[in-house]
């Protein structure tokens, strides 16, 4: 669908590549939201706000719910939302987004890979693309998106897998739900569900993830399990498998606070019902601990620190993910 003028987008800007400069000594965010609304040069009525101007590690969940704030006070008045954001993080202020917001307008991240103005820059196309898929009516109702280098990817699977060259952003092991081709928004595949709303509640969520190998050793556990946190998550080989040394603490460690854990083969699932030795999944369900199912460690630590923000306990994170096991 081609963009009208007549069509009213919100423009979020909050820092990351696409509004970065190198002046020498590295890319920095540099760029006003003015600038990034003048790439849009005139094809939707734009109304820009600068959130935040920051390297994207930096964003905090503190930070996602102000811009899920902002997003939803604009609700009302646009066609869609579309939000400048780096493309290190944005697989978590979407899926984060994706959890606060409840509404069929679009609303869409985007970013870019090379900075604003250097060779082959991508910001002014992604910015556009981004913008045809908010304006678009078939884009209503499908979540929280993420629109870069042309593909349409629903905020549950995407994920990046480069750390340089355009096309930097995955669905895998699904795909994107469409692609903008020319002027138009072609939408091809739809989510068959929305994940349950969740609220930032504001109460400290420090949630670590730890990224276990083989042969971790208890102890290069023990700083978490006795330390300062408010939930764990861990990203475990296969299915959900941990060496069988810590499994005691971790027991210990999932009575005091919920304990997630998620596959950290790309685009795998966690298990529950297959491998039964100590340190298996079946093992560490049996001990307390929570598999994120269908859901990658970055996104289940998102989630459960929203859950914990908001007060949520062991069996509510629990009943949280099982929603994301199929039946
Ligand atoms: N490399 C990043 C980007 O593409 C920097 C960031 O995430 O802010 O935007």
């Amino acid at each position: 669908m081609p963009m009208t003028a007549s069509k009213k987008i919100a423009l979020l800007t909050t820092g990351g590549t696409i509004a970065m400069t190198d002046s020498g000594g590295g890319a920095k965010v540099s760029v006003s939201g003015g600038s990034l609304g003048d790439l849009i040069d005139g094809a939707v009525a734009l109304e820009v706000t600068e959130v935040f101007a920051k390297p994207s590690p930096n964003m905090t969940l503190a930070d996602m719910a102000v811009l899920a704030a902002t997003a939803q006070a604009k609700l009302a008045t646009v066609d869609g939302v579309v939000i400048s954001h780096g493309t290190d993080t944005l697989e978590e202020t979407a899926w984060c987004l994706e959890l606060l917001l409840r509404t069929d307008t679009p609303v869409v991240l985007t970013g870019a890979m090379r900075a604003f103005g250097a060779e082959g820059a991508d910001g002014a196309t992604n910015l556009r693309a981004a913008c045809r898929v908010a304006a678009s009516s078939g884009a209503r109702g499908l979540g929280v998106l993420a629109v870069l280098a042309d593909d349409i990817h629903a905020a549950m699977l995407v994920r990046k897998v480069r750390t340089s060259g355009v096309d930097a952003f995955s669905s895998q092991p699904y795909g994107p739900l469409g692609s903008v081709v020319e002027d138009r928004v072609n939408l091809l595949l739809s989510p068959t569900r929305r994940p349950p709303q969740l609220r930032w509640g504001g109460r400290r969520c420090r949630t670590p993830i730890v990224y276990v190998y083989s042969g971790m050793e208890a102890d290069e556990l023990a700083r978490y399990a006795d330390g300062d946190i408010d939930a764990l998550v861990l990203n475990l080989p296969g299915g959900g498998h941990m060496p069988a040394e810590a499994v005691d603490m971790l027991e210990a460690l999932a009575r005091r606070v919920p304990v997630v854990f998620a596959a950290r083969t790309p685009g795998g699932e966690t298990l529950s019902r297959t491998y039964g030795y100590a340190g298996g999944e079946m093992d560490l369900i049996d001990r307390g601990l929570i598999p994120s199912a269908s859901l990658d460690a970055l996104k289940a630590r998102i989630a459960t620190a929203l859950l914990v923000s908001d007060g949520a306990d062991r069996d509510r994170v629990a009943a949280f993910f099982a929603g994301f096991r199929g039946e």
